[in-house]
């Protein structure tokens, strides 16, 4: 979903910060709007005694600088929430990999969801209360601390947006908090599939709701966020099928044993041929001992010369060994270019192939 993104050349309590390509975008958007929208923010602070003079702000520069800072704001709370839950993880043992901003926020990439019971419910439930608490003593700042029009808008901003942000982030949709949070509680209930079905369920009602209510009311973003829910959602109740499915397993257990592979001096021609009784895509290539060098695909054997040897078409394979965790194999499968994995023994000798329809038929096994 999310490529590597910008490392940030600091670290926040020891975790790295990334920004998303999509953040460089947004974050000039974001300053724009809130810029743009300046007056109507006036006349919302005023009617609770807030007074800012919208006009004064309005000139010049003035209003892009102040989107600029309060844009800046918003992605800094983003990453407070974020810290939030890193630091909740890290009490309970679980290490943070990275924070990243994009364009919807933030997410805080934890090595694992921590197994205690009601954790994953804890770890959720500290976001929103990290935002409403920020919120809370913005708001605070702001009624105790004179400033300047322009420092009133921004902590005024900033104060409101977080509110918003713990709001937002409590509704009951994976892989929002709330969605988290139910699912956690369920699963001191019922078993943790279970729960995860039907917070996924919840999600995507929820998500076709905002979808739908982001359509009729025309804000565009609202049906980005509610197309995203849903896509998130049932990816992660996808995640807990495999993680159901695989969870202590060996390779062993799923790859398709003994494949055909082709030497690495057998004619093109004959490679070719294969193709006519076998309905294989791509080979693995070995040597004389049987050891592998790597996989060659029909399709590039048809668009190659006579007469070239084998070898010039292999490249190389992703492989895997038989005793591996299943589970982290198939993470390994679904970042693979070829779609398959080519298990080899401890002397680089073919015995198997480990392919995605491998790990789809398993998991529609365990439905
Ligand atoms: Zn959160």
């Amino acid at each position: 979903m999310m490529g590597r993104g910008w490392r940030l050349p600091f670290r926040l309590l020891g975790i790295p910060l990334s920004l998303d390509p999509s953040f460089a975008l947004v974050l000039p958007l974001f300053a724009w709007l809130i810029a743009s929208q300046l007056p109507a923010y006036a006349e919302l602070l005023a009617t609770v005694g807030l007074q800012v003079d919208g006009d004064a702000l309005a000139q010049g520069l003035t209003p892009y600088l102040l989107g600029l800072t309060a844009a800046l704001g918003l992605f800094a709370s983003v990453v407070i929430h974020e810290l939030g839950h890193a630091l909740t993880a890290r009490a309970y043992g679980v290490q943070t990999k990275g924070i990243t901003l994009w364009f919807l926020g933030g997410v805080a990439q934890l090595e694992e969801m921590p197994r205690q019971r009601g954790a994953e419910a804890v770890v959720a439930i500290v976001g929103p209360i990290t935002s409403a608490t920020l919120g809370a003593l913005l708001a605070l700042l702001l009624g105790n601390v004179r400033m300047g029009g322009g420092a009133t808008f921004v902590v005024a901003y900033l104060a409101i947006t977080n509110v918003f942000l713990a709001m937002f982030n409590l509704l009951p949709a994976l892989p929002l908090d709330g969605g988290r949070v139910l699912r956690s509680l369920l699963a001191l209930a019922l078993p943790r599939e279970r729960a995860t079905a039907i917070a996924g369920g919840v999600s995507q009602v929820l998500a076709i709701g905002l979808g739908v209510y982001g359509f009729l009311s025309l804000n565009l973003l609202l049906m980005v966020v509610a197309f995203f829910v849903y896509n998130a959602g049932r990816a992660e109740v996808q995640y807990e099928t495999m993680r159901r499915t695989f969870e202590g397993r060996r390779v062993r257990e799923f790859m398709s044993p003994d494949p055909v592979t082709v030497d690495e001096g057998m004619p093109i021609e004959r490679f070719r041929a294969l193709r006519t009784w076998k309905t294989h895509k791509l080979y693995p290539v070995v040597d004389v001992d049987e050891r592998l060098l790597g996989v060659a695909r029909i399709t590039e054997a048809e668009l190659a010369e006579e007469g070239v040897p084998l070898r010039t078409l292999v490249r190389e394979a992703d492989t895997v060994r038989p005793d591996e965790d299943m589970e982290l194999a198939v993470r390994r499968l679904a970042g693979s270019e070829l779609g398959r994995l080519i298990v080899v023994d401890r002397t680089n000798r073919v015995v198997g192939i480990l392919a995605k329809t491998d790990v789809i038929r398993a998991m529609e096994g365990t439905r």
